[in-house]
């Protein structure tokens, strides 16, 4: 596996190869990530990963500099995996010191869910997304549906700003508990990491209710639906940031006649903010 560090580094090894598929990520990583790669190298012999964390998407008093780094063990994995470059950027190499020109999401994707919980979050996404994609120029890109609302902010910025680019969307990975895997479970404690099996829980319960209904009995809205289950929800302990029913593609609030909905969720476990959802397909 080639480390490159500088842009020029990456151009050059983008031009030896006709097609590459592109994984980007924070590092810390599991088998969430490592399903990216192995769909990506379904794609294309050429896999490139990045190891960025990004401090535009963190806001102020989140864990930018508590956010784990654990750099020997990610890129032993990435080689078994058969990764061919890993692209390990450093902030001054990205921004340099000026402010950094932003690139800004419509309001209707970002204005609810983490947008309005994490002010700053996807714009700070958006941008170093489109750098990365600038910089790699990838034929693919993954990206997990774990961070559902991020997956669609960066499939409308490929369309938005015309990106000859495929996003490839990837499942999410879950411990046997069914906890989505993410680099903030480490954050856990032994009885949190117990309580937060809880989510997925719910989510499975209810999707399983909702496809129990009769086609003409479903509702005009799902806003009984979100509050039963957020109501369980911070019965177990967590606050709920939020517990939302919303169709796939838009992300606006379900209706009657949506057939393709998700359940976004977002709580706290503790300290801890984890991120959840479900697709429902009718
Ligand atoms: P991160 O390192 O948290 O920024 O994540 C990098 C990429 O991995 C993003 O596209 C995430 O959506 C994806 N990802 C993180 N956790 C999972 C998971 N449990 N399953 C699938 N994809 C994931």
């Amino acid at each position: 596996m080639k480390v490159l560090k500088s842009v020029a580094e990456v151009r050059q090894w983008r031009k030896a190869h006709d097609e590459v598929a592109f994984v980007p990520t924070m590092g810390n990583l599991h088998a969430g990530h490592l399903s990216l790669v192995a769909e990506a190298k379904r794609r294309c012999e050429n896999v490139i990963v990045s190891i960025f964390v990004n401090p535009l998407q963190f806001g102020e008093g989140e864990d930018l500099d508590s956010y784990p780094r654990t750099i020997e063990a990610d890129m032993e994995k990435l080689e078994s995996a058969g990764v061919s470059a890993l692209f390990l950027p450093t902030e001054e190499i990205l921004y340099g010191e000026d402010a950094p020109f932003l690139v800004v999401p419509p309001k209707s994707l970002i204005g609810e869910l983490c947008g309005s919980d994490r002010p700053g979050h996807f714009e700070g996404v958006a941008t170093v997304v489109t750098k990365f994609f600038n910089i790699v120029t990838p034929t693919y890109a993954c990206f997990g549906k774990k961070d559902y609302q991020q997956l669609k902010v960066i499939e409308a910025l490929v369309a938005a700003l015309n990106f000859d680019i495929k996003i490839i969307p990837v499942d999410i990975e879950r411990e046997e508990s069914g906890l989505a895997l993410s680099s903030r479970n480490g954050y856990l404690s032994d009885e949190e990491r117990q309580q937060a099996t809880k989510i997925s829980e719910v989510l499975k319960v209810l999707r399983e209710n909702l496809l129990a209904l009769d086609p003409a009995s479903r509702p005009e809205n799902y806003h009984a639906y979100e509050n039963e289950a957020r109501t369980i929800l911070e019965r177990e302990g967590f606050v709920v940031d939020y517990l939302s029913i919303r169709e796939q593609k838009t992300l606006q609030l379900a209706t009657q006649k949506d057939q393709h909905l998700v359940v976004l969720v977002a709580a706290k476990c503790g300290k801890t903010r984890l991120l959840d959802n479900i697709e429902i397909n009718y």
